[in-house]
């Protein structure tokens, strides 16, 4: 007899978009194949655990045929596509932002029928059609090179190298950690808020292996600047070139991170520009990025509302008086509103009317929901965690369930060291790949050895800087030792206002250890 394998699924949500049906039928499908509970993920997508592998098949059917997918959210090729989740109807760029990432998703889906013959038996569903200038950019040559494929026009045979993963955001908006994504695209518009092109940014990167120094974290270059004409030549571009010069050889070198560390931004763009076929324009200046939650209740800009609910780790579950599962169901079903899932694995629900926000209000608020962004705890607002342990095969050691234990002995030492107001960063992952970006994290731990975590410091409050490697191998029950010292000399040395990562840089590692040292032994 088979064993019962288990599997994930994940969907493929540009912008974190989940219509009501949708979600309606995700939450259906967890209850009755899964684990009862919906991951919201750090990419704007939902994971289902627990599948059984005999389930797989109408599992994967009932999504598709509620206008979803899972196609391209796992595997060596685009990712899902991430854009800022913010609701805005009166802000162009925001709409600009979901319609290219909508489009860059259309372009760079695999052509092959195989998807669809395996889930449906090959039945077409009707699914929403794709813009005629995205098929027509998907089919033409690039700069006079052949199509690697006929059928599969942007991959070919082989796919890509490694996964392969894009945002597109507005000037200012780093709701999607814009620095970590191998391409990053942002919003460029005239005065009159006509979208003209988009800034380019390329190489950035966070999976690693513990004690292989040739695997590392990258932060991306910019490149330049594209018109929104040849927006999708140029995207092709960079994909052709990760797709035919990528280790193909060695999965850890694989990401196009590498390729533009090993050439240099100056090759890479040189051997961009010649598939794209002509120069790709300099970078615009934009604004400072800032991290933004959207959380709580906010105008959208017609007229209506939304409501940003801040998801403990993603889990949306139904445990004791917290109710967030049932909540939703009922709100959907209700109101038939839809979602977008944010980046931080939170959940905005969008279109509501004044009228029924009372309401939502009162029926979250009997689910045990706290929806008032002011009564979380920031430590935990701010906060991430992948999925680790039981249900990531690559886990070392526990994260999700680790983290709201680990951030409450954060906040009780903070409050002993005289920190009481202090927030900050923390980001867990129980392995080195860093599903939850620890590596921009002001605080990030990553999974080095059972009951152990590296510890990373100075990555800044935005995520717009690198945090760097502290200590290896942090025993998590040494946790109050490790950081009280550190907490001390920051309460001690820090400027006014200045913030934990921004802290730790400034200071640097030499003179943390120095103090820790006359710390322990006065
Ligand atoms: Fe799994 Fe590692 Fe990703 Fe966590 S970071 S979900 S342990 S692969």
């Amino acid at each position: 007899q088979e064993k019962d394998y288990q599997f994930m699924l994940r969907t493929r949500s540009p912008g974190g978009f989940i219509p009501p049906e949708l979600y309606l039928t995700l939450d259906r499908l967890s209850q009755e194949y899964g684990n009862h509970t919906l991951r919201a993920t750090t990419r704007q997508g939902f994971q289902i655990h627990g599948i059984l592998k005999k389930n797989l098949k109408t599992v994967f059917a009932s999504i598709i045929r509620s206008m979803g997918s899972t196609l391209g959210a796992c595997g060596d090729l685009n990712r899902n596509i991430m854009a800022p989740p913010a609701p805005y109807k009166n802000r162009p760029e925001y709409q600009y932002a979901w319609e290219y990432a909508n489009h860059i998703a259309d372009l760079l889906t695999p052509q092959t029928g195989a998807y669809y013959e395996l889930w449906l038996d090959g039945e077409k569903v009707i699914s929403a059609e794709e813009a005629p200038e995205v098929k027509a950019a998907r089919e033409r040559n690039l700069n006079g090179t052949n199509l690697p494929d006929p059928e599969e026009p942007i991959y070919g045979q082989h796919y890509m190298p490694r996964k392969f993963k894009i945002a597109v955001t507005v000037p200012g908006d780093n709701s999607i950690d814009l620095y970590t994504q191998d391409v990053s695209l942002v919003v460029i518009t005239n005065k009159k808020g006509k979208l003209e092109g988009f800034n380019v940014l390329a190489g950035g990167g966070l999976g690693r292996t513990h004690n292989k120094e040739d695997t590392f974290v990258r932060m991306a270059d910019a490149i330049g600047y594209v018109s929104k004409e040849d927006v999708y030549d140029l995207v092709k571009a960079i994909v052709a070139t990760q797709r035919d010069y990528g280790d193909r050889a060695n999965r850890r070198h694989a990401r196009m991170k590498y390729l533009l560390q090993d050439w240099g931004v100056e090759k890479f763009t040189a051997k961009v520009e010649e598939y794209f076929g002509k120069k790709i324009a300099p970078y615009k200046p934009l604004p400072a990025f800032k991290y933004q939650d959207y959380l709580g209740w906010n105008e959208q800009g017609d007229g209506k509302l939304f409501l940003g609910i801040s998801v403990e780790n993603g889990r949306v579950k139904d445990e004791g008086t917290f109710r967030l599962k049932s909540a939703l169901r009922e709100i959907v079903q209700q109101y038939s509103l839809p979602m977008r899932l944010t980046g931080n694995h939170n959940i905005i629900l969008y279109d509501i009317e004044p009228s029924q926000q009372l309401a939502i209000e009162q029926l979250l608020e009997q689910h045990g929901i706290q929806i008032s962004p002011e009564g979380i705890e920031p430590l935990v607002r701010y906060s991430m965690a992948c999925p680790a342990l039981p249900t990531c095969g690559l886990a070392i050691t526990e994260s999700e369930r680790a983290i709201p234990g680990i951030l409450e002995r954060i906040r009780a030492l903070l409050d002993k060291v005289g920190l009481e107001n202090e927030h900050f960063v923390v980001r867990m992952t129980g392995c080195p790949n860093g599903c939850a970006r620890p590596y921009m994290a002001e605080l990030g731990f990553v999974g080095s050895a059972p009951e152990s975590y590296q510890v990373w410091l100075g990555g800044s409050p935005d995520q717009t800087r690198l945090a760097q490697a502290y200590v290896d191998r942090m025993p998590i029950h040494e946790l109050e030792l490790f950081l009280e010292p550190i907490f001390v000399f920051f309460k001690k040395e820090r400027k006014a206002g200045e913030k934990f990562g921004d802290f730790c840089d400034r200071v640097g590692f030499d003179a943390i250890r120095q103090y820790t040292v006359e710390y322990e032994s006065p």
